[in-house]
């Protein structure tokens, strides 16, 4: 008899797992999802206003260093090339970001060489903390006072609703410092675009007469799915509970979309990092793909706030009492048979598209070693954070 499976979520953690059952075990699997489409947050479409390819919940570049991650995606469809050069809008200037040479040079009006801006910034650095215990501590560590404030204490307070001595230094930890004029923001061996966006990532992972998605169905988990040999959770792990010991903080985004002829900043991303400004940042996406030509130009300003019982979770906060309720939720979830929870909102954790599918690859291989072998599954991929 062919397994059955069940998975809740058509994101990447939902897509790549059944993608790998559906080639190496004999099953069939449905996939629910509640939205009204497939790809969660990477969802992309062309704009029906100026033909654009929009990233319809906000900028995603796909990076990676793992040659076989990359090389798992391209075997479904092509990537371009594509650097993502971001701009910072700080006290009515713009600066290149990640910070680097052109970024120090400029804002302290200097014509610094490299060895001369890291012995600089090494005397910026406050040296009474010598292990960083959070973000701002990360911060006056590394960069000092005057790119702290200039570049990351607005900005994070507007994207993360709270002071940023109260959040992790790993969330810092994500952006480089460069004392050369590589503007790249990202660090990744292997970057890109998909030509014909994420969508037809997803449509061709799940492309297979043995699954079957259907949009607009929101799982109850109190529903019969004995029919199924196992269930594959994505969605937030703290509904799955019904929220029995209360809700993990999320942020979530708005956007506010214009449209008008032209390029209205030349560049796919200016971060406004100034507390009074409202928005975190522009998104213009006619800048992902420059191998296309479009007369008209699409933006996004995007804003931050607390994730309400309606709105789609994006960023996970761990705050401390969010790590608490989570070990609760973990405990209970370990207890539970025939179910795995996946992923980002599963596992509430900070990841990007690269971490996902890598962990959805690994757990998969697990997944099916478990079920050859007659033993249960493991309910979760990592281990408690
Ligand atoms: N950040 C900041 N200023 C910026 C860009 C980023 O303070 O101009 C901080 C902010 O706290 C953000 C974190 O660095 O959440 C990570 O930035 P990244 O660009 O990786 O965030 P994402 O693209 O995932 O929203």
């Amino acid at each position: 008899m062919p397994y059955r499976f069940l998975i809740i979520g058509a994101g990447f953690s939902g897509t790549v797992l059944a993608n790998r059952l559906i080639n190496n075990l004999d099953c069939a699997i449905d996939i629910w999802d509640e939205r009204n489409h497939i790809g969660g947050n990477c969802y992309t479409e062309r704009d029906s206003e100026t033909g654009i390819m929009v990233h319809k919940y906000g900028p995603h570049i796909f990076n990676t260093d793992k040659k076989e991650i990359w090389d798992f995606v391209n075997s479904f469809i092509e990537f371009r090339p594509y650097v993502h050069r971001v701009k910072a809008m700080s006290k009515g200037k713009i600066y290149s970001l990640p910070v680097n040479l052109q970024t120090i040079n400029q804002i302290f009006d200097k014509t610094f060489t490299p060895a001369e801006a890291k012995d600089f910034l090494e005397t910026l650095g406050d040296k009474t903390i010598s292990e960083p215990k959070n973000f701002e501590e990360q911060a006056l560590r590394f960069i000092g006072k005057q790119l702290y404030y200039a570049f990351f204490y607005g900005y994070t307070k507007k994207q993360w609703g709270c002071e940023p001595a109260e959040l992790p230094a790993s969330i810092l930890k994500r952006i480089p410092v460069r004392f050369n004029y590589d503007d790249n923001y990202h660090n990744n061996i292997y970057t890109g675009i998909p030509v014909d966006g994420y969508t037809a990532l997803f449509e061709k992972l799940i492309d297979n007469p043995k699954i079957k998605v259907e949009l607009n169905k929101k799982f109850d988990p109190s529903i019969d799915t004995a029919a199924y040999d196992h269930v594959i959770y994505t969605g937030p792990v703290d509904a799955y509970f019904n929220f029995k010991y209360g809700r993990l903080g999320y942020r979530t985004v708005t956007f506010e979309k214009f449209t008008e002829k032209g390029d209205h900043q030349g560049v796919t991303q200016i971060n406004y990092c100034d507390e009074e400004v409202p928005y975190t940042r522009i998104a213009e996406h006619k800048h992902f793909t420059p191998w296309e030509n479009h007369d008209k130009t699409v933006y996004f300003k995007e804003y931050s706030k607390e994730t309400g019982e309606d709105d789609i979770p994006y960023y996970p906060k761990r705050l401390q009492q969010d790590k608490e309720l989570l070990l609760k939720y973990r405990k209970d979830a370990t207890g539970l048979d025939g179910i795995s929870f996946l992923g980002r909102l599963a596992t509430y954790r900070y990841m990007d598209m690269h971490h996902v599918i890598g962990e959805a690859l690994g757990y998969s291989k697990t997944f099916i070693e478990a079920l050859k072998a007659g033993k249960k599954p493991p309910v979760f991929p990592n281990a408690e954070e």
